[in-house]
């Protein structure tokens, strides 16, 4: 059976680790998070990483809009919260709204105080090999996770399955950074199982419950990333769990794996990025 890579343990010892290194500063890190709409999920999102920001002794702020903002008004908040020194890190809870450029607003953001590492600025960076201020904030997770288990990435064939700009695209880069021989999946892939059978670590971020235990060499690393409601209302991931744990040598469940790493790492960047300017 495999080890379950526990994501809970380690946001603790992780956020643990953060309140005391910042109950040292004289003053303390700023996150706002920008909310547009009455999205549940996204206001769900958002209060969790308020409670956690606050927890730590993060100073977090949200500021509400209603859906139907203009786009400039939103841009004019994000200069002016650009130009204010109180400000560590800002984050726009995405989605926005369809009449709004998710594009034009995540490029007003200024680079040092991209706490997603979304901006061109960021990503630019981080697929150039480059150090960008901080790197995005659910593969960052997934490395964490790997990293505390002492999963080693260096030549190893890391499968891929999703290419949007929150998770797969960067998770791939950051997986190539680390040497590993990265194949990217996703919904015009054919054959998927044939690929997965030959992956030592495989990364699924779809929305659908796709992976099952045959598909999988013995022994491989599942990472699960996908979090979805199933007709029943029960959170699930891509992956089935029990086929998967047999075959595997290490598996992160849903929930418990990288949902906990995600927030874990945006409190990082948000102290990542207060450091920068101490
Ligand atoms: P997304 O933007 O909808 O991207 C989904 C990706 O899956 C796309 O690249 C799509 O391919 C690919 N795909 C769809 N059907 C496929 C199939 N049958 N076979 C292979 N690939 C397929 O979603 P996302 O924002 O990346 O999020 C992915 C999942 O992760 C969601 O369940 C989301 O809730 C979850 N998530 C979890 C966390 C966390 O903290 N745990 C954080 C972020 C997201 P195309 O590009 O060809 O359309």
């Amino acid at each position: 059976m495999a080890i379950v890579l526990n994501g809970k343990k380690l946001r603790e010892k992780i956020l643990a680790d953060l309140k005391i290194k910042i109950s040292k500063f004289e003053q303390k890190p700023k996150l706002v998070v920008i909310l547009v709409g009455n999205d549940p999920a996204s206001k769900i999102y958002v209060n969790n990483k308020q409670k956690c920001a606050q927890k730590i002794g993060i100073i977090s702020e949200v500021i509400k809009y209603p859906s139907d903002i203009e786009e400039h008004t939103l841009i004019s908040k994000i200069h002016e919260l650009n130009n204010d020194p109180t400000v560590t890190a800002i984050l726009v809870q995405l989605p926005l709204p369809k009449h709004i450029s998710q594009t034009k607003i995540v490029e007003t953001i200024a680079p040092e105080k991209d706490v997603d590492g979304f901006t061109p600025y960021n990503f630019g960076k981080l697929f150039s090999g480059e150090k960008p201020y901080v790197y995005p904030c659910t593969p960052k997770g997934v490395l964490l996770l790997l990293d505390e288990y002492k999963i080693e990435l260096e030549g190893k064939h890391a499968v891929v399955i999703g290419r949007s700009n929150i998770v797969g695209h960067p998770m791939s880069q950051m997986l190539l950074n680390r040497n590993a021989t990265v194949t990217v999946c996703h919904s015009h892939t054919k054959n998927l199982e044939q690929i997965t059978k030959t992956a030592d670590i495989i990364i699924s971020a779809v929305g659908k419950n796709i992976i099952k235990g045959e598909m999988l060499k013995s022994g491989c690393v599942v990472i699960d990333v996908g979090i979805f409601k199933d007709e029943s209302g029960k959170l699930r991931g891509d992956v089935d769990f029990d086929s998967s744990s047999k075959i595997a040598s290490y598996i992160s469940p849903v929930p418990g794996g990288v949902g906990p790493m995600t927030i874990t790492s945006l409190m990082l960047n948000t102290v990542e990025l207060f450091e920068n300017n101490l």
